[in-house]
């Protein structure tokens, strides 16, 4: 059983059996929970819908116990090896709390807290048999809280959380950089505060999505600007060396900066559209690659 109380900033958890307790973001829990489920219940949408995956996932779950979930922790990137039971929240999961909150969802990248959101999550809250305990059972004092006792699972939380944040005309955005949601009344609010996974700090072991070195963690946007510029710099670079040391064809139809411009444009365009880690990650190999192989290059003449 979890008992939560929802508050504008953070959204305490506890889980009464094992004395546990969690205070988190309210921004980021949705997000932070989704993000997780969606790493441990990976699914291809090619090939089935969330319904059939969800129905998968609870006859896997019947035949042979098999669960995942978070660790007693609170909400953290560290999760047990997918062999053991993970747990969340204290609660062990099987994943079709994934499949249910991707079918609400819908392949959206924002979630207004329109009526048609209300009705939808109170229809949830009718197909998961949520009682009284779904309705806030106190109002407290100082802001506009909410408290839930007694929720059964991750996904009766996860209801009780999206409730909140349409009462509290919070809008669910996917953000344009990290790719998990959060929750805002900012009207255009592209990214969220939590730290860009491309960032890492000094001494710290560099993984597969590194592009920048920063002490401080560095929410989504300022990541996103201070890639940027890097990637600027290192373009501006690129196209200096090109102007002398470049290959050209004499009759003029090939000019090898020209043609790194041009790459360069199509690199930025992707960018543009969708400042996704992959795409900053794309552009900036690009340009690291083409930088050693100019190196090399110039090894080999002897310049
Ligand atoms: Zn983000």
């Amino acid at each position: 059983m979890l008992d939560a109380v929802f508050s504008l900033h953070t959204m305490t958890i506890r889980n009464r059996e094992k004395g546990l307790k969690w205070t988190l973001e309210t921004e980021n829990l949705f997000g932070d929970v989704y993000a997780l489920l969606e790493r441990n219940f990976p699914w291809d949408s090619g090939k089935s819908t969330p319904t059939e995956a969800k129905a998968a996932a609870v006859i896997n779950h019947v035949m042979t116990g098999a669960g995942l979930s978070f660790s007693g922790a609170p909400v953290k990137e560290t999760l047990e090896e997918a062999e053991n039971p993970i747990y969340l929240f204290g609660e062990k999961q099987w994943g079709e709390n994934r499949f249910i909150l991707a079918e609400f969802i819908g392949g959206r990248d924002e979630i207004k807290p329109t009526k048609e959101t209300s009705d939808r999550v109170e229809d949830m809250r009718i197909q998961y048999r949520m009682t009284t305990a779904y309705l806030p059972a106190h109002i407290t004092g100082k802001e506009e809280g909410m408290a839930f006792d007694g929720l059964r699972n991750v996904t009766e939380l996860m209801i009780a959380t999206l409730f909140y944040y349409v009462r509290n005309d919070l809008k669910l955005v996917k953000c344009a950089h990290c790719g998990k949601w959060f929750a805002t009344k900012a009207p255009k609010q592209k990214y969220c505060n939590r730290p860009s996974p491309c960032v890492v700090k000094t001494g710290q072991v560099k993984d597969g999505r590194f592009l920048i070195r920063s002490d401080d963690a560095l929410p989504c946007k300022t990541a996103v600007d201070r890639i940027k510029i890097d990637q600027k710099n290192k373009y501006k670079t690129l196209c200096e060396q090109l102007s002398w040391c470049g290959e050209y064809d004499e009759t003029g139809e090939y000019d090898e900066l020209e043609e790194f411009k041009k790459q360069c444009r199509e690199y930025g365009r992707e960018i543009k559209k969708a400042p996704t880690v992959e795409n900053l990650i794309n552009y900036s190999r690009f340009l690291i690659g083409y930088n050693e192989e100019l190196r090399n290059r110039k090894k080999i003449g002897g310049k």
